[in-house]
């Protein structure tokens, strides 16, 4: 049974992406809107977090009230365009640990070949949320899982801005467990493997390397 594909339709998601696809805004913006955007995704990739109640006082009386254990949490950014993601969920979620897959793509298989791949200890412990923002090909996506799931983790969640339906079907054939939030489902890919209408190059764009 597939797990499901989580669209994030809020207003506020839906406008900061607009002005990212214009293919007119400077790195710094693109940078500036991702890093809110990624603020905003965080709300609802990290929505069943589960909480305990610990006590407080507040300057009245005490209560017991709810906090997560962000430590739990760990950011898996898939190098380079994940990174542009970071900054924004660490500020949201400050004490989640984060790890870094290296990936690049052949350019004739279109596959993923890994190159780096370091995650915080006690991974079966925790709850992985994998960061890309662009789901393509989905054969980066598939490769970080593998490895990913190698190291027994809780919980895999895979969180972009674009989806491409290709994409959608490569992640979900081979990890049907694996939930995937997006702001975005696009058309299609074209022959090079980029998402129509998309973005461009999300690494170019954030990094300002073209
Ligand atoms: N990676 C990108 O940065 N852009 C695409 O359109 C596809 C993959």
């Amino acid at each position: 049974m597939p797990a499901e594909v989580h669209h994030v339709t809020h207003p506020l998601v839906q406008h900061k992406l607009t002005l990212m696809r214009n293919k007119d805004a400077s790195s710094t913006t693109f940078r500036t809107l991702l890093g809110e955007l990624a603020m905003l995704m965080a709300y609802e990739v990290t929505r069943d977090t589960p909480t305990q109640l610990v006590e407080i006082e507040t300057p009245l009386e005490k209560m017991m009230s709810p906090i997560i254990d962000g430590k739990k949490l760990v950011f898996a950014s898939i190098l380079r365009a994940g990174n542009g993601m970071l900054d924004g969920l660490l500020r949201v979620v400050p004490n989640a640990r984060v790890g870094h897959v290296g990936l690049y793509r052949d350019p004739a298989t279109l596959q993923a070949v890994e190159y780096y791949f370091k995650m915080p200890t006690g991974m079966n412990e925790r709850d992985v949320i994998v960061v890309d923002p662009m789901l393509a090909t989905g054969h980066s996506a598939v490769a970080a899982i593998d490895r990913l799931k190698a190291l027994a983790p809780r919980s895999i969640k895979f969180l972009c801005l674009l989806a491409a339906p290709e994409g959608i079907r490569t992640l979900h054939a081979s990890h049907p467990d694996v939930p995937i939030f997006t702001a975005a489902i696009d058309r299609e890919l074209n022959d090079h493997g980029y998402i129509l209408p998309g973005l461009g190059d999300a690494g170019d764009r954030i990094f300002g390397t073209k």
